[in-house]
């Protein structure tokens, strides 16, 4: 259901008045979790300033330690809902349990399955029993037909309304975070007709390339861009060295908009 031959136009995602696969590029910023009510309430106001439609953040936190930083759960994505309702945006958060589904859809617009949940098929199944927006994660180390088959979990549920996230794999590569799978984007585009964003951030986890890697995905098809934002991202309580603070992210935005990639 996924595949270009059983539908060759492209899936349109609508939330609000905001366009996920049309003519349009799409920027998702905000940040890696919800801290505080004052936190993202300066990242909404900031992404209402640079013409940003959806603000992400996380809740339920998937994290490599049980020590690190969880999330708020719940209280999160209401303080998200908050922020993104004061200042007319959507929002995107990562659910990691069927059973929180139903209560996180009062807040999410979107839903995201990360990318260590890319391959948990009762989740898949439960959120394609829903009628919602589902952003799927490509997982750590996912090839194209494992992706491509993930997403066919929750279409085929009847839920059509999924897009994919290139986000990076794992390789030999230390430099990077993980390695930008920049092909991934036209093949996707080739072979699906969901939409198709790339995540900058988790891929690269380098600052300095961010606004070149953006240029080049979307140069490559992807439908819209995700990014890392923090109002003070040293004292950030995960993913501190990725997020850009609020001045490299309107210097991102405009670098990314004023390129001749930016639909
Ligand atoms: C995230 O986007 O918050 C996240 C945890 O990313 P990933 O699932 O791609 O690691
Ligand atoms: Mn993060």
């Amino acid at each position: 259901l996924v595949s270009r031959k059983s539908k060759r136009e492209d899936t349109v995602i609508r939330i609000g008045n905001t366009e996920i696969g049309g003519a349009d590029s799409v920027l998702v910023a905000g940040p890696c979790s919800v801290e505080s009510l004052e936190q993202v309430m300066e990242v909404a106001a900031a992404l209402k300033k640079a013409g940003v439609p959806v603000i992400r953040g996380g809740a339920f936190k998937p994290r490599t330690s049980p020590y690190d930083f969880q999330g708020l759960g719940f209280e999160g994505l209401k303080l998200l809902k908050e922020a993104a309702d004061e200042y007319g945006l959507q929002t995107i958060s990562e659910i990691v349990t069927p059973a929180h589904l139903e209560e996180a859809a009062k807040y999410v617009d979107i839903i995201q399955i990360g990318a260590r949940n890319m391959q948990n098929f009762e989740l898949l199944k439960a959120a394609g029993d829903m009628r919602k927006p589902v952003l799927l994660k490509r997982g750590l180390a996912a090839t194209m037909d494992e992706f491509l088959h993930a997403a066919e979990y929750i279409v085929s549920r009847g839920n059509s309304q999924v897009m994919l996230i290139e986000r990076g794999i794992r390789t030999y590569e230390k430099w990077t975070r993980n390695t930008l799978d920049i092909s991934a984007v036209p093949l996707l585009k080739q072979m699906s007709h969901l939409p198709v964003l790339v995540d900058v951030s988790h891929s690269t986890g380098r600052k300095e390339i961010m606004a070149p890697c953006a240029k080049a995905a979307l140069a490559a098809g992807a439908d819209g861009i995700m990014v890392e934002v923090h109002p003070n991202p040293a004292a950030a309580l995960s993913d501190a060295d990725q997020q850009l603070n609020l001045g490299e992210f309107a210097e991102f935005i405009r670098e990314v908009k004023s390129s001749g990639v930016y639909r």
